[in-house]
């Protein structure tokens, strides 16, 4: 339990840590909150010759409007994102999902960032933002570009970001005034990870669904969108036989691992469920 030899390099600014992170490339990691790095690196899971410590920049932080979207920085704090008056009034999923990571004291240091950034399929915000449709901002050697969410999970802790590449900001699309919301995740206690968790964000007109978006949370090898389940949705008032067919089509996307929370047949069937349960609360709050 106690990780290899480092340096350590806290930049000021984000060019500065971008340029550090550039040029040292797969040797360097960016540390943000710790909560998953520091972990691996003590199982010497990760063994980075140099660590880029974030937390001395005031940039990558807080949570801005602009125009249709929100603009979140990657060092902002789950913590951070619980007591935004913005993020309440304009995407409350996010408040919903990041209560249900962990507990107070990983809250207060883990980031939006290292949530997204970190490729665990075991973490909560990557479903959510597939469903809300974000995007992550990066800057590395070649430039700044933005990537869609949803093309950034390929595998188990492989994503699109390149080495020597810094996550700066997440963007999200505001969804529609009055949408319904929910993430909806089973853990066998306080502080687990998902058995199986489903986001949903849907709006409806005259009691029938208009549009709507459906992400699970660790139950193949990266987030899922479940673009299937949440097509059968349209143009129903979400009676018991759509969640029914809903939940059938997001478990056939799902691959869960065996382990200890479950088997990987229980845990499809969990999957389903929570879908079943986001779409009843999405609706009833509308
Ligand atoms: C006991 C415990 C329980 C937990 N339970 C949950 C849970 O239920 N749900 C959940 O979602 N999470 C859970 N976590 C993980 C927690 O939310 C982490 O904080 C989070 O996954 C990673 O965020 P971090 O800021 O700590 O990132 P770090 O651990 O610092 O970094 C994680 C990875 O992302 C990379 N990275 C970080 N920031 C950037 C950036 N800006 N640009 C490029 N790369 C970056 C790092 O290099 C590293 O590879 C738990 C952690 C612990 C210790």
């Amino acid at each position: 339990m106690i990780p290899g030899a480092f340096a350590y390099h806290r930049p000021k600014t984000v060019s500065e840590a971008a340029a550090l992170l550039a040029t040292l490339g797969e040797d360097a990691r960016a540390l943000a909150g710790g909560h998953s790095l520091i972990p691996m690196m003590k199982l010497r899971m990760a063994l980075p010759q140099h660590l880029v410590d974030l937390g001395g920049i005031i940039d990558l932080k807080g949570v801005r409007h602009d125009g249709d979207r929100i603009i979140i920085g990657a060092m902002t704090t789950q913590t951070e994102l619980i007591a935004s008056d913005l993020l309440a009034a304009q995407i409350p999923i996010l408040r919903e999902a990041a209560l249900l990571i962990a507990d107070p004291q990983v809250r207060s240091c883990g980031t939006l960032g290292g949530n997204v950034a970190n490729g665990d399929p075991g973490n909560d915000m990557p479903a959510v933002m597939l469903t809300l449709g974000a995007s992550y901002d990066v800057i590395g050697a070649a430039g700044q570009r933005s990537i869609a969410a949803r093309d950034f999970y390929q595998g188990a802790y492989f994503t699109a970001l390149e080495a020597g590449e810094l996550l700066t900001q997440i963007t999200i699309p505001i969804p529609a005034d009055g949408h319904g919301y929910a993430y909806e995740k089973l853990k066998r206690k306080i502080g687990d990870y998902a058995t199986a968790a489903a986001a949903v964000v849907l709006t409806m007109q005259d009691g029938r669904v208009a549009t709507c978006a459906i992400g699970l949370t660790n139950v193949g090898e990266t987030a899922l969108l479940a673009g299937a389940a949440a097509e059968i949705t349209l143009g129903t008032s979400l009676d018991d036989a759509t969640l029914a067919r809903a939940a059938n089509a997001a478990e056939a996307i799902t691959s869960p691992a065996t382990d200890g929370r479950g088997s990987a047949a229980y845990r499809t069937k969990m999957a389903g469920e929570m879908v079943k349960r986001a779409l009843r609360r999405a609706a009833t709050r509308i």
